[in-house]
């Protein structure tokens, strides 16, 4: 299979997310980038096909310690769990990592948390990308569905659901619910 990008393109895409921290200042750096189309295809996230999500990061360098406070802002584009259809859901949160600087060499690496990492005080850069797609992952409702209308009917592709209908209809032509005939089969001691 062709792979979607060039390698250069997916170079360019993960390096926004690779944060220098060695040789800056302390105190607050501000930067923002955004989550597009190819960055979910990177990803690979269960169900989203797209989205555009716009990520603001407050970085605060202090001696020991590297502080993200980051904002997700836009939205994903996931499948309808109900008719498969595209949904737009839309995102707006707020994650924090905090990565600790050890002189220790021994403890870099022994990560608190998923959002407390531990790092050697010498590392040049911070790679953000598994950080922010898990952030927006966990973010997504675990039920993706096109939500109901005011009078609480469904607003899924009427098509679809129409087929769905009859397809569930088929099933009983025997007369039977199939679920009591499954229920049959059960032998009980
Ligand atoms: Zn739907």
């Amino acid at each position: 299979m062709r792979p979607l990008f060039s390698t250069m393109d997916e170079k360019q895409i993960r390096g926004q997310f690779r944060i220098r921290i060695s040789g800056i200042e302390l105190g607050k750096h501000c930067f923002s980038t955004s989550c597009t189309k190819e960055f979910f295809e990177l990803a690979e996230l269960d169900k989203v096909q797209d989205g555009s999500v716009d990520l603001r990061v407050e970085m605060e360098k202090s001696e020991k310690m590297v502080d993200f406070k980051c904002h997700f802002e836009g939205f994903v584009v996931a499948e309808c769990d109900r008719c498969l259809e595209p949904v737009r859901l839309p995102l707006d949160f707020d994650e924090r990592l905090v990565v600790k600087l050890v002189a220790e060499k021994s403890m870099a690496g022994e990560n608190e948390d998923d959002d407390v990492w531990v790092m050697d005080e010498n590392t040049y850069e911070v790679d953000i990308f598994h950080f922010v797609y898990e952030s927006i992952a966990l973010a997504i409702p675990l039920r993706i569905v096109h939500e109901d209308d005011a009078e609480g009917n469904p607003t899924c592709d009427p098509e679809v659901i129409a087929r769905l209908d009859e397809m569930s209809a088929g099933k009983n032509e025997g007369g039977t619910d199939p679920r009591w005939d499954a229920l049959k089969d059960i032998k009980l001691d």
